[in-house]
């Protein structure tokens, strides 16, 4: 974006407060610079000149959780989490607190399966120490295998269509059983599953360091990939991956992947009851909202209604809060990040669920961390449990 198109944009605030309703930060800090209206405040001090980079005004811009629950409030159709993301692209130079992460980021999304190797090698040397130091919010278990690494064609006999599977970091390097869950749910309603070689990162993690340069890139090549495929459908089980390639691509390099979809709305319509287990019946479980997928792709009912259907008792709290996880602000915000996840969860926790089910890994990681008296599960793994009990 031009300098002065993004003064203009930022221009058009009225300073009215909207975007302020459900900004987590702000719950938790009420400070205005904390929230929505304060920070796109920063940042046209910073644009128009009148404020000098400083580690506080880094501080608070990139403290933003990029949850996306300010940017449909603004009467003005300002798109705020856009705005914050341009504004951390300006600021990244003199933002020296995340620049590990940045090095990181970049030779992650440059070389992942070597960084994986790397990292399964060293994981019972390096996760403990890093955790020690309090560099790491928790000590992961890295899998065997990841998920894929090559052009994968899972064929049926009797096809109704084929998807393409959009795996994402996330599902492959740390829960790949939750792809494969994906792969035999799909396979069982008679889909032919394509997982095709070249996939990168999405970009959403290196654009929430400011490295804008850097995801343009990435999302270039997906793009290249994902929109030659003769597929019905794209599917990811990471709505930051969906929201991301169909939504902020457009705003991006121009162009999406339009046949994205997120697996709740593709597979609803799909299932029957009597394709799953009556064992199902009668169990307590609570939905927790992703908030890229409740915010950003408007998707709260569908994930409820496959729960509904399979036989689960839905037990509704009181909203759903973002957890905190929001990918590397919960390295970089180590303490807002565990007070939302402690916010998010105390309902959770009192609650007489057998268990809680959402739709995005992120949140899976940072929620089992702090739910102890109940599983954390995906919602592909418990349909695919409830389809696959009866066989
Ligand atoms: S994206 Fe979320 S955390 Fe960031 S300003 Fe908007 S509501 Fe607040
Ligand atoms: S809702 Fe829009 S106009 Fe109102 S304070 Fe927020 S960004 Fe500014």
């Amino acid at each position: 974006m031009e300098s002065s198109q993004y003064l203009i944009e930022l221009s058009k605030c009225i300073r009215c407060g909207s975007c302020k309703a459900f900004c987590p930060t702000y719950d938790e800090d009420s400070t205005e610079a904390m929230g929505a209206r304060g920070r796109l405040a920063l940042l046209w001090g910073f644009s128009s000149g009148q404020l000098a980079p400083s580690p506080i005004l880094n501080d608070r811009i990139f403290s933003c959780t990029t949850c996306g629950a300010c940017s449909g409030l603004c009467p003005l159709g300002i798109d705020i989490k856009e705005v914050v993301y341009h504004g951390r692209s300006l600021l990244k130079n003199t933002d020296k607190k995340r620049r590990y992460l940045r090095f990181l980021a970049r030779f992650f999304t440059k070389k992942p399966t070597l960084s994986f190797r790397l990292l399964s090698i060293t994981q019972h040397i390096l996760f403990p120490y890093l955790l020690k130091k309090g560099l790491i919010p928790f000590n992961p278990e890295l899998p065997e295998h990841h998920l894929k690494d090559r052009l994968q064609v899972y064929t049926v006999s009797k096809k109704k269509g084929r998807v393409a599977v959009f795996t994402g970091c996330t599902i492959n390097f740390l829960y790949p059983h939750l792809g494969e869950s994906l792969i035999n749910v799909l396979h069982r309603l008679g889909y032919e599953v394509i997982l095709p070689a070249g996939e990168v990162c999405c970009g959403a993690p290196l654009r929430t360091l400011g490295l804008e340069k850097e995801a343009i890139e990435l999302a270039k090549k997906n793009l290249g990939i994902f929109n030659r495929l003769n597929v019905d459908a794209v599917l990811s089980l990471c709505p930051t991956c969906t929201l991301a390639i169909k939504v902020e691509y457009p705003k991006l390099i121009g162009d999406g992947i339009d046949k994205a979809v997120d697996i709740s709305s593709f597979i609803i319509d799909k299932l029957e009851p009597s394709q799953f287990s009556s064992l199902s019946s009668s169990k307590g479980a609570i939905y927790h909202d992703p908030c890229h997928l409740k915010y950003g792709l408007g998707i709260e009912r569908e994930p409820r209604e496959i729960i509904k259907n399979i036989g689960f008792d839905l037990i509704e709290t009181e909203g759903t809060k973002c957890c905190g996880f929001a990918g590397l602000f919960s390295l970089s915000y180590k303490k807002l990040s565990q007070g939302l996840l402690n916010k998010c969860i105390m309902d959770y926790t009192k609650r007489e669920a057998e268990m809680i089910i959402t739709a995005c890994p992120g949140c899976m990681i940072q929620l089992t961390k702090g739910v102890k008296n109940k599983p954390v599960l995906h919602l592909i793994e418990v349909i695919e449990e409830a389809m696959f009990q009866q066989s």
